[in-house]
């Protein structure tokens, strides 16, 4: 029997592996619909060639440009936010969610409403609204799997124990670009350089969360959120290889580790697949060539983010909402040049220090998320403007 399988993000660093995966066996998938935002040429060539329903953009200003690229084809064409929540409410049994960024909440709350099985790539959505999102796949008895590595990889671990034997979660941190240069040096990083990740190929925003750490901040949260451990019980622990990408230690000791290369098909494929494994096109490691595995304690004055996630978890409501909000306002004044590498963080520090509690303590709704990411981002602004006078 056909899956019917939508892919939000398709034409992104996720989105394209898991493509990947599919286009290699496409007599088993019914492809409903593939969207993307500026790489209109990837999205109609892929929609094409996986005979997809639908394609859209979330650019409304390049819907020419999409139907000329799908002319001659059976696909259609859409573009704006009205047509990928249309493209999520289309019947699937599968969907990826993999928009980079807030602007991938919404799509994935309609999917699961849907009742769809949602393997879950943006961790801004559990961010901003992981209450919300486990609720509504409970009400609608839909599956929501993660796909960020180091939560496949402790949902992994988890498969088949008792939740009360687990006392810990270690999650892993590659410690990206900057893990060895000296601290008075971070605030002169640029662009180029942190865009560059020493393990991983990764979409560009992501990769400049690694070097912040904000990625790991977001990871800790997202941790707390979808296996609802304590604060304290959540770890992250440098692993400068990235081939451990979690641990789950229990109650008598042991620690069970995740281990496989860093390919995003592992945890896409675990997703795709589940509950049944099935191979993979993945590298099998060779541990007796790699010799041997480092670790290093996170430094918190290196990568003041990964503070600020455990203000964020002790403080949970919408707090997760305006720090992601605050976040991805200074990343693209970082991405402008307009803020140092070092001032991202203290912007997302003022912004959860200042905003009006109100907004952050509000109860969780899509109206509420949607409002204290608006306020986030305007009070984010204006902290941007006067670092930049
Ligand atoms: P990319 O930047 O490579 O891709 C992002 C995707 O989202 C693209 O399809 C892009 O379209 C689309 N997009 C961008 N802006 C919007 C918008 N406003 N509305 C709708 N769609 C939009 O990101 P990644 O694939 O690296 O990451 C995707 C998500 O997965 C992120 O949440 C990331 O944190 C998470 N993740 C990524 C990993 C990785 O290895 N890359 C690992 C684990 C998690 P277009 O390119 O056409 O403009």
């Amino acid at each position: 029997m056909t899956r019917r399988v939508s892919i939000f993000g398709a034409t992104g660093s996720v989105g394209q592996n898991t493509i990947d995966l599919i286009a290699r066996n496409p007599s088993d998938y019914d492809v409903v619909a593939l969207t993307g935002a500026s790489n209109i040429e990837q999205l109609a060539s892929d929609a094409i060639r996986l005979k997809a329903q639908v394609a859209v953009t979330a650019d409304e200003t390049r819907l020419g440009d999409l139907r000329a690229a799908l002319a001659g084809s059976d696909v259609e064409a859409a573009a704006g936010q009205g047509a990928l929540t249309e493209a999520a409410c289309r019947p699937a049994d599968w969907v990826m969610s993999a928009i980079v960024g807030a602007a991938g909440l919404q799509p994935g709350i309609c999917a699961l409403e849907q009742g769809a099985t949602l393997a879950l790539a943006n961790k801004e959505s559990l961010v901003c609204a992981g209450a919300l999102m486990l609720e509504t796949a409970r009400r609608h008895e839909a599956h929501l799997l993660p796909v960020d590595s180091e939560h496949s990889a402790v949902f992994q671990a988890l498969t088949g124990e008792d939740m009360a034997a687990v006392e810990r979660i270690i999650i892993t941190a590659s410690g990206g670009a900057f893990r060895d240069w000296p601290l008075e040096r971070l605030p002169e990083a640029t662009l180029a350089q942190a865009s560059s990740h020493p393990n991983w190929d990764m979409g560009k925003r992501i990769t400049i969360d690694s070097a912040s750490m904000f990625n790991k901040a977001l990871e800790l949260i997202e941790t707390r959120e979808f296996f609802d451990f304590a604060p304290d019980q959540i770890e992250v622990l440098v692993h400068p290889e990235s081939l451990i990408h979690a641990l789950v230690g229990f109650n008598d000791g042991a620690l069970m580790a995740h281990v496989g290369p860093p390919d995003m098909r592992h945890a896409i494929g675990y997703a795709l697949h589940w509950p049944e494994r099935r191979a993979l096109p993945v590298e099998r490691l060779d541990l007796a060539a790699i010799g041997a595995l480092t670790f290093r304690p996170p430094d918190e004055i290196r990568w003041p983010a990964l503070r600020l996630a455990r203000e964020v978890m002790a403080r949970r409501g919408l707090a997760g909402a305006v720090f992601n909000a605050a976040k991805e306002t200074a990343l693209d004044a970082f991405i402008a040049a307009h803020l140092r590498f070092t001032q991202m963080a203290e912007v997302v520090d003022e912004v959860l220090t200042t905003l009006d509690s109100g907004i952050i303590d509000a109860h969780m709704t899509l109206d509420n998320v949607m409002v204290a990411d608006h306020m986030a981002r305007q009070a984010a602004r204006a902290i941007i403007e006067q670092k930049t006078g």
